[in-house]
């Protein structure tokens, strides 16, 4: 099943923690200091770390739903 990932920019703190993660999900925007979506619909394969992602985000600014 795919993956549909949302970030919700205005709670996110730019804590990081969704990059060291799932870094290929998840970048810094260096001009705002918050979370970048690289991918918005990542391939079933990074559920775990898009998960581990969400869980470890201080602001839950991350949702992760079946695509
Ligand atoms: S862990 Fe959450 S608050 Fe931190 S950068 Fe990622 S989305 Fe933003």
């Amino acid at each position: 099943m795919s993956l549909k990932v949302t970030l919700d920019l205005d709670a996110c703190q730019g804590y990081t923690c969704c990059m060291m993660e799932a870094g290929s999900v998840f970048d810094l925007d260096e001009a705002t200091g918050k979370a970048l979506l690289l991918q918005p619909a990542p391939s079933p394969e990074l559920r775990i770390q898009v998960e581990n992602a969400a869980r470890s985000c201080p602001a839950r600014a991350i949702l992760v739903e079946n695509g």
